[in-house]
């Protein structure tokens, strides 16, 4: 524990932390148990892959830190930095057993890669999976695809899909040269494991349904080609938005606050505008990969904004 309690110290949570607002505030430790849910006849599986700690400064770059302190403040959380679960989705439909994005792995940063550990202790065989379904590329729901042992795909029996966009946008060669200079390490990264896998990929377009009640939908601005999958069974429906809604709280109530990796700020902004509108009027869940474990909740209106109210 010794290493979170520095952590602890290092964002400023002290005893006061503790009159964060409910559902806000993301623990900072992995769950080690699966939370499930059901989706009319489908089982939604969420494992956690770890935890990320941002800087504020990285997060929401430009904005004012003391801005951004006060806005936290007022709902009881940390000043200092903000801290990102990874949620992970396992989804058992009749017809299919399917992995939404594949976490970290172990090269990536400290707190994430432990998906495998996740999937095994919730009984889920790496090659019972039939799809693996990637919302984008970015490393935290990327590089945990690759086996460490051969260097291939950790999933040998599953259909592995990202957008086209997507695909075509990381392996363009010299990618790395057309990135802001956080990105260009992501940028080699991505596009080295992406070619180890590139015979395993099937690069398919928004509005395709992967098997039936599972369709790709169009949440670019993330990232060029970044993708959600929406569930539905019966009349029941959930939405898995990737990282098209990052924070629980500056998402909802500033969505039209630069996010810091967010790769088009202004189409990432018009997206996360009309998902709000749409997740609020169709009173969808939503289930998002960095929002507090495990990352289910409703999207209220709140005035001229929006608020996320966990479930
Ligand atoms: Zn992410």
């Amino acid at each position: 524990m010794k290493q979170f309690d520095r952590r602890c110290v290092l964002l400023g949570m002290g005893a006061g932390a503790a009159t964060a607002s409910p559902g806000l505030r993301s623990p900072l430790w992995a769950q080690a148990a699966a939370h499930k849910i059901g989706v009319g006849s489908f089982e939604v599986n969420i494992l956690s892959d770890g935890t990320l700690l941002l800087p504020t400064s990285v997060a929401l770059p430009g904005r004012d830190t003391g801005e951004v302190d006060a806005l936290f403040a007022q709902a009881g959380l940390p000043a200092g930095g903000i801290i990102a679960q990874v949620n992970v989705a396992v989804v058992k439909t009749p017809d299919a057993l399917i992995l939404i994005d594949t976490g970290g792995g172990g090269d990536f940063m400290p707190g994430v890669g432990k998906l495998a550990d996740a999937l095994e202790g919730a009984g889920f065989a790496a090659d019972a999976f039939t799809h693996v379904i990637f919302t984008h590329a970015h490393a935290d729901h990327l590089w945990g695809v690759i086996d460490p042992f051969d260097g291939g795909t950790r999933f040998p029996n599953a259909r592995h899909i990202m957008s086209v966009a997507e695909f075509g946008y990381w392996t363009k060669p010299g990618r790395e040269a057309d990135v802001p200079d956080l990105f260009k390490p992501m940028a080699l990264g991505t596009a080295r494991r992406l070619t180890a896998i590139t015979e395993r990929i099937e690069q398919r377009k928004s509005g395709d349904e992967i098997v039936p009640g599972v369709q790709l939908v169009d949440t670019a601005g993330h990232t060029p080609g970044h993708i959600s999958v929406r569930l539905q069974s019966g009349n029941e429906q959930l939405l898995v938005g990737g990282d098209a809604l990052s924070h629980a709280l500056v998402s909802f109530s500033n969505p039209g606050w630069r996010w810091g990796s967010d790769m088009d700020a202004g189409q990432a902004i018009t997206t996360r505008l009309r998902l709000l509108d749409q997740l609020a009027s169709e009173k969808m869940i939503l289930l998002g990969y960095h929002l507090p474990w495990p990352g289910l909740g409703r999207v209220e209106r709140r005035d001229k904004h929006f608020r996320f109210v966990p479930v």
